[in-house]
């Protein structure tokens, strides 16, 4: 499969930037070893520090995310 240069070069999937919550103060969303990651900025000990979702494709440029 073949990427464009905007899908090669997008740092939401390459794991470089944050895709929703860059200014939250609570939470923020990115993608983490091809799972969509809900994350809190502050763990608490024993707490909850993220869930994630397997998905297939990046949300914001529709790379197809390989293992
Ligand atoms: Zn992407």
């Amino acid at each position: 499969m073949t990427e464009t240069k905007a899908q090669h070069e997008c740092p939401y999937c390459h794991g470089k930037k944050i895709i929703v919550g860059d200014d939250d103060i609570e939470a923020y969303v990115l993608i983490k070893i091809n799972c969509l990651f809900v994350e809190p900025r502050i763990v608490k000990p024993g707490g909850n520090n993220g869930t994630g979702r397997p998905i297939n494709y990046c949300p914001v440029c529709g790379r197809k995310l390989e293992a």
